[in-house]
């Protein structure tokens, strides 16, 4: 532990770097005061611009904006029936969120284990975790790759499961040359200021099932509806509307749904950049036997979100704390994706330990998400390469 103080001399840069930041320009903030100036805040045309942009983007039949990521992926668990009694299964590797919709409905998350080389969700362990009750597999694109979506929807379609694709992290990323939006039951984007593109908050849900799309309609906006074919007693007149499901209030307004169409309109720069980025990365850490980066499966064409730097402890005299630790004494900020979703407290109460996934849970301990974003210069590459050299250097084992 000591040995981390005496690392330093000079940080390899003398400002810090976080690990990903949004990107706005003055078109972002043109397109948000034209809707101050001149549009209606919310249920206006924004939003179904942004919904067409959606579809078009991803070849989706239908898209339906809402306030953030999360309630995305609680009216999908909402339009396929979740409810209490099924189980959903989900990666450990995820933000809390990919699991917390099945509770939401009062379901079951089950956890299944992780590709240790691709790092997302195993089809061979969905398929151990499958029974009678599965309703859903919730798949994350983890990093923005795509999750293996032909042997899941093969597994799902065998089993009366639903596939919800969780694409918060892989807007504008293709597998086997489709857009996701476009392959899945259900997927879900989100619009936090992290993610590539942003509205400041937002998400939505894509489908290209038009009973799915009746009911996400409906949720979104408290199981209201003046849709004919949803009213179950007689229409009392122009004014008349029925509550006829239990709903939310999961509206998006014109203001966000403003900016991210302006965003959208730069998402192909968002993501060559980012391509180049993680290409650079992937070339410099190839040198370096102590680290070891994640694996594409070759259906796979990326707009990464985050770039995972895996560590090998067993090489190094410091483990991923520490590791993380001297990189930030490089003023070299980075991450962690993500925490085990059932190691968190509340997951434990509720009876999940330690040991149901042991491939997640050893990745967990080895890795870190290194600056990743538009705006990233050069420089800055090159600066967190030089860190990783530094740190590997330094703690190297056998002084070699
Ligand atoms: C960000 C994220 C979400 C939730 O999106 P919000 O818009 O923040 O609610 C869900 N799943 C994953 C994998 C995410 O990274």
């Amino acid at each position: 532990m000591e040995k981390l103080a005496i690392q330093g001399g000079t940080p390899v840069r003398d400002t810090k770097i976080n690990y990903g930041h949004q990107y706005i320009d003055e078109a972002d903030v043109a397109a948000v005061a034209d809707v101050l100036r001149n549009g209606d805040l919310t249920c206006g045309p924004k939003i179904a611009e942004l919904e067409r942009r959606l579809c078009e983007l991803t070849g989706a039949k239908y898209a339906v904006a809402v306030s953030n990521g999360t309630a995305a992926l609680h009216i999908a668990c909402q339009t396929i029936g979740v409810t209490a009694g099924d189980e959903v299964i989900t990666t450990p590797i995820t933000f809390a969120a990919s699991a917390n919709c099945a509770l939401y409905c009062g379901a079951k998350p089950v956890f299944a284990d992780i590709n240790e080389r691709t790092y997302n969700i195993d089809p061979a362990s969905v398929a151990e975790k499958m029974t009678e009750k599965t309703k859903a597999v919730v798949a994350v694109d983890y990093t923005g790759q795509a999750a293996e979506l032909a042997p899941l929807l093969e597994l799902c379609r065998k089993n009366g499961a639903v596939l919800i694709e969780d694409a918060a992290h892989s807007i504008g990323t293709k597998y086997d040359g489709k857009p996701v939006g476009s392959i899945a039951d259900l997927t879900t984007f989100s619009f936090h200021p992290v993610k590539t593109v942003t509205g400041g908050e937002g998400g939505a849900v894509l489908t290209n099932n038009a009973e799915y799309y009746k009911k996400l309609l409906l949720y979104r906006a408290h199981g209201i509806t003046r849709d004919e074919s949803l009213l179950e007693k007689e229409r009392e007149g122009a004014w008349y509307y029925e509550q006829v499901a239990l709903g939310m209030n999961y509206r998006m307004t014109d203001i966000q749904a403003a900016l991210i169409i302006s965003q959208l309109d730069k998402l192909e720069r968002f993501s060559e950049r980012r391509k180049w980025i993680v290409a650079r990365y992937n070339e410099a850490f190839a040198e370096i036997p102590e680290v070891t980066v994640q694996e594409e499966i070759p259906e796979s064409d990326t707009t990464r979100h985050l770039y995972i730097l895996r560590i090998k402890p067993e090489m190094l005299t410091v483990n991923r704390r520490q590791f993380f630790d001297a990189m930030a004494a490089e003023n070299v900020c980075c991450n962690v994706h993500y925490i085990p979703v059932y190691y968190h407290p509340y997951y434990e109460k509720l009876g999940y330990q330690k040991g149901i996934c042991p491939k997640a849970e050893k990745l967990y301990e080895e890795i870190m998400s290194l600056p990743l974003y538009y705006a990233m210069t050069d420089q800055d590459v090159e600066d967190v390469i030089h860190a990783v050299k530094k740190v590997v250097e330094n703690y190297r084992k056998d002084g070699r």
